[in-house]
This record gives C-alpha cells, sequence and structure tokens, in this order.
C-alpha cells in the first residue's frame, strides 16, 4: 500500500502553533509515560514521526490526537524539549480545520488579524442589532431587561443562533467521524453503536480519562469550564430558557427570559449558579496558569487560546456586573452591560463551538466513542471467525 508523502506538512501545521517536533529522536521516552497511550492506540511518539515524515492521511485517519488531553507529562519527560503533548494539541487544531468544510475554522487558527476581525464583526453587528430593535419605551425607573428587548424577539434570536451552531457543529463531527471511521462507519451495526452509547454520554459528562492523568487539577479545571459551558450551552440550545443569561445571573428572567423572579431553588437558577462559579473559577485558573506559564500545557499559547479564554472570562464578568446592577437597580447601566455582555457573548458562542477551541466538546467524546464501538466491532468479528 502506498504512502503518500506531504512534505509541507510541518510548515503548514507552524501556522497552528507547532513548534519544535524536529528535535524529537524517537526515544519514545513520551508514549512510555503517556498514562492514556496504550499498545491498540499508542502515542504521542507515533505522531511525532507522522510529523516529521509529513503523513497527512494517516494523521487524518487516527484516532489518537483526540485520545490525549493535555497533561502535559510527556513533554515534562523529553528529554529533547520537542513538546510531544503540546504537537498533540496542535494536531488537534489542525484537525478541527480539516473537519470544518467551510475553511472557516482553518482561517481563524492561522490568522490572528482574521480572528480578531471575525470576532469584532460579529460582536459590532450584535450591539447594532440590539441598538435597532430596542423598545420606543424602555424602562427608566427600574432595571426591566424586557422593556428595552421583549422576551420573545430574544427567544427567537437564541434559537436561530443555536439553530446555526449546531447544524455547523454536528456537520463537521459528522467528517470527523467519517474521517476515522472511513468505510467501517455503515458497515459497524447500530446494534454496537447503540451498545456503546452510554460511553458517549459518560465521556462527555465527566471526561473521566482525563481523570487518568497524574494532574487531578488540570481535570478539574478542564471539568469546570466543560460543564459551565455545556450548561450554558444546554440551555440555550435545548431548554430554549436564554442561556446567556443564565451566564448573566438574571434571576428574575431567567427561565423564557421573562421578567419573573425564581425561588433559589429553582433549576435554572441553580444551574445559573454552578454555571457562572465554575466559569470563574475554571476561566481564572486557566488565565493565571497560561500568563505565568505554570505548567506544561500552559506553556505555549496560540492566539485562538488566549481569544476564548479572554471572551469567556468577559462574559462570565459582564454577567455579574449586571445582575449587582439590577440589584442596586439601575436600569441604564443594566441596559449597557447587558448589550456589553451579547456582544462578547454571541462572537464567542457561533465562532468558537462550531469552528474553534470548543468544537473538541464535540469531538473528543465522539471519537472516544467511536473507538470503542470499533473495538467491540472486531472483538465480535474475531469470535464469529
Ligand atoms: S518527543 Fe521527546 S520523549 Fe517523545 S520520542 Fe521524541 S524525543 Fe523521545
Ligand atoms: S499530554 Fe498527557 S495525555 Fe497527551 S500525549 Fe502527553 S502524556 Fe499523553
Amino acid at each position: 500500500m502506498s504512502v503518500k508523502v506531504d512534505p509541507k506538512l510541518m510548515k503548514d501545521l507552524e501556522h497552528f502553533g507547532l513548534k519544535d517536533v524536529n528535535k524529537c529522536f524517537q526515544c519514545g521516552n513520551c508514549t512510555a509515560i503517556c498514562p492514556l497511550s496504550t499498545p491498540e492506540n499508542s502515542f504521542p511518539r507515533r505522531f511525532m514521526r507522522y510529523l516529521q515524515l509529513g503523513l497527512t492521511d494517516k494523521i487524518l485517519k487516527s484516532p489518537e490526537p483526540w485520545l490525549c488531553y493535555y497533561c502535559g507529562d510527556c513533554s515534562t519527560q523529553c528529554p529533547r524539549e520537542a513538546e510531544p503533548g503540546e504537537a498533540m494539541m496542535v494536531l488537534r487544531r489542525y484537525l478541527t480545520s480539516r473537519y470544518d468544510w467551510t475553511g472557516f475554522s482553518r482561517k481563524f487558527y492561522t490568522s490572528e488579524r482574521f480572528e480578531i476581525v471575525a470576532v469584532a464583526i460579529v460582536g459590532i453587528l450584535v450591539g447594532l442589532a440590539l441598538w435597532l430593535f430596542r423598545g420606543s419605551n424602555p424602562n427608566m425607573e427600574h432595571a426591566a431587561l424586557n422593556s428595552v428587548w421583549p422576551a420573545p424577539a430574544i427567544e427567537i434570536a437564541d434559537l436561530v443562533m443555536a439553530a446555526i451552531l449546531t447544524f455547523f457543529l454536528l456537520s463537521n463531527t459528522y467528517r470527523c467521524a467519517k474521517f476515522i471511521m472511513g468505510d467501517l462507519l455503515y458497515r459497524i451495526p447500530p446494534a454496537i453503536y447503540i451498545k456503546k452509547a452510554w460511553e458517549l454520554v459518560v465521556h462527555f459528562a465527566t471526561q473521566k480519562r482525563f481523570g487518568e492523568c497524574t494532574d487531578k487539577m488540570q481535570w478539574f479545571v478542564h471539568l469546570l469550564i466543560m460543564t459551565g459551558y455545556s450548561t450554558v450551552f444546554l440551555l440555550v440550545a435545548v431548554f430554549l430558557a436564554g442561556g446567556l443569561h443564565v451566564i448573566g445571573l438574571y434571576w428574575d428572567q431567567l427561565a423564557f427570559q421573562r421578567d419573573v423572579e425564581y425561588a433559589i431553588w429553582h433549576p435554572i437558577r441553580l444551574l445559573g449558579y454552578y454555571a457562572t462559579a465554575a466559569l470563574l473559577y475554571g476561566t481564572t485558573y486557566a488565565i493565571i496558569g497560561r500568563l505565568k506559564k505554570s505548567k506544561a500545557p500552559y506553556k505555549n499559547s496560540h492566539g485562538t487560546d488566549w481569544m476564548f479564554l479572554i471572551l469567556l472570562e468577559l462574559t462570565t464578568l459582564t454577567g455579574i456586573f449586571i445582575h449587582f446592577a439590577r440589584i442596586v437597580d439601575l436600569p441604564m447601566t443594566t441596559y449597557v452591560l447587558y448589550v456589553v455582555h451579547l456582544m462578547v457573548a454571541v462572537p464567542m458562542l457561533v465562532l468558537e463551538v462550531p469552528f474553534a477551541k470548543w468544537a473538541h466538546l464535540a469531538f473528543r467524546p465522539v471519537v472516544v466513542f467511536l473507538t470503542q464501538v470499533k473495538e467491540e466491532y472486531f472483538k465480535e468479528q474475531k469470535m464469529l471467525a
């Protein structure tokens, strides 16, 4: 079987943050130390080789870049400082761009200018829309957001946004599955997918493989950000309850974005508290870690890492500020903060979820699930033979 070599691969991947792969002399320490590498799915040494040789097709078909959670153990142990953990991260960025059929993801990852301009344009459009569609008779006596932006209008906008980004995310996730499974995707009987479906839920909700790494704090922080963010996303996309408001702790208009106050024990209110606390702690921890370069996963930061963390932190903080502005009943301050809040929250959702950093929320559990489906299929085939 012929193997296609792409001599430009390493050069191309430099735009995604690749640095020191040629330092690797294939000693294998990284694979030996990696707590998640197995004989069936061995990494990261093998991928350092694929990168050095330019084996694009092999990389595209491999699930392993998604089985790495970037704990950084391999980078710490590498005698050549070849940063294998970062190389796996770069591969995930590259693969995200290859799964994306629109080409937007590639531009987002390879040009900081494009990334900043895209976020700015979406933010400005959101600000303009809120200005154009504001109510003619806002309540200036008391802070009442629905007097400026009626709840049904915001709900419809939420739904449209959720539908668009879900479409892009799902179509890209399908391409991810197709690359990794090839024809097996259709040949494997549905019964095996159903049998293993629970694994998809478990890996999405708990990131339990990350918990097998030595640095449990990394897993905990990742879990906080993931669950905080997913809570918001699910509320927008599934419960139609105005997830953007959940971050903002607008308790009196949470469910379906009405100006109605819900009890402290109301599930949506509790979810909002959890999402805010988890996001604030997790995001601040990651920002400080990256500023201090405190551990291997925080040593190298791509522009998209910073963009995501900054948007998430700003979204959370402006939400908290709105909460306090409402408590002290400052109508104009509340309305202005609300606009700023959506100007950062919407670009984060519509750009990061389907095309950038947070697409891995979908890709990783799906790949873990498909890997197990494949193993089960081959096990059954062996028994039948
Ligand atoms: S990345 Fe480092 S530890 Fe891994 S094989 Fe290469 S030189 Fe060895
Ligand atoms: S970063 Fe951690 S999980 Fe990823 S390859 Fe290195 S040791 Fe394994």
